[in-house]
């Protein structure tokens, strides 16, 4: 059993301000906000990182954008827009190892990211 950070989350061992759940997924907000609104979706299986989800997954996959759309509607960023941010491996700065996507919006976004 993972026992990194948003396992915990996921398994409400520790708190954290959750804006969605349902039987496969959790959303909460970032600890340490880098937008008005960011938001982590996460699979309640415990997938470490993209790289290790497998064809199986797909349909959990799948759910995690389309959640993440929602959640971005019930925000209501959807209009100006936003974007879905999934980090793998240290030059992408992972830091949590369990697989997340980030919903960042709430101001203009830069590109190319840094
Ligand atoms: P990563 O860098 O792995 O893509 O993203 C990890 C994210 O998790 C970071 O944006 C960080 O601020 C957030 N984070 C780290 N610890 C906690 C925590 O305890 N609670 C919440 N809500 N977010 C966290």
């Amino acid at each position: 059993m993972a026992d990194n950070i948003f396992a915990k989350i996921v398994r409400k061992e520790i708190p954290a301000k959750i804006v969605y759940e349902d039987e496969r997924v959790l959303a909460f907000c970032d600890i340490n906000a880098k937008a008005p609104v960011h938001i982590l979706v996460v699979p309640k299986k415990d997938i470490a990182r993209i790289s290790e989800a497998g064809a199986a997954d797909e349909p959990l996959l799948g759910h995690l954008l389309t959640v993440a759309a929602g959640i971005a509607r019930q925000e209501g960023i959807d209009a100006t827009g936003y974007r879905l941010v999934i980090n793998k491996g240290a030059h992408a700065g992972e830091s949590v190892a369990r697989l997340h996507v980030h919903l960042l919006g709430g101001r203009q976004m830069n590109w190319p990211p840094g």
